[in-house]
């Protein structure tokens, strides 16, 4: 404990400056002290003013450190997950459309939360046992859509029965 409250003790100078030779400033609530040498009105303050901030010394940053780095180990392993799952779901689609006699396409979008428009394509089949599948094709942000469907435009390909199609 005794190590805790010495680094409580100097952080003290984290929290107050000293505005004058008798007075310091706590730098959270700018309430003004008198200062007479030590820093025991200052923990005085601090603990009584923002008393859940003055335990949070040096070990706290560690832990939130640790928290941050183990967040991100997360992070980058649910996106090999996610792109791992992707693959394999891909393989399957593209196996699947294969083998299939028709498939029927549906275009839907939708909004993200921050609001960037995206079109899904769906393709709609009837699977080996007859029954009505579907399998997502694609999902592709609108904006990039349009430039593509610009661009393959101006290569001279042409719109046919909904579908773009080359000349
Ligand atoms: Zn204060």
């Amino acid at each position: 404990m005794e190590p805790a409250r010495k680094r409580g003790r100097s952080d003290m100078w984290e929290h107050f400056n000293l505005i004058a030779p008798d007075k310091v400033r706590c730098l959270v609530c700018s309430a003004e002290l008198k200062y007479h040498g030590n820093t025991s009105s200052m923990i005085r303050h601090f603990t009584a003013k923002h008393g859940a901030a003055v335990n949070q010394g040096n070990t706290n940053q560690v832990d939130r450190k640790r928290e941050l780095d183990e967040a991100l180990v997360n992070m980058v392993a649910l996106k090999n997950m996610v792109v791992h799952r992707y693959e394999e779901d891909k393989t399957k689609a593209k196996a699947v459309v294969q083998r299939v006699e028709a498939v029927s396409l549906t275009a839907d979008m939708w909004t993200s939360i921050n609001m960037d428009a995206y079109l899904a394509v769906t393709g709609h089949y009837v699977d080996d046992s007859v029954r009505l599948a579907t399998v997502l094709l694609g999902v592709l942000p609108f904006l990039k859509l349009i430039q593509l469907e610009t661009s393959m435009l101006q290569q001279g390909h042409s719109w046919n029965n909904g579908a773009l199609k080359a000349k």
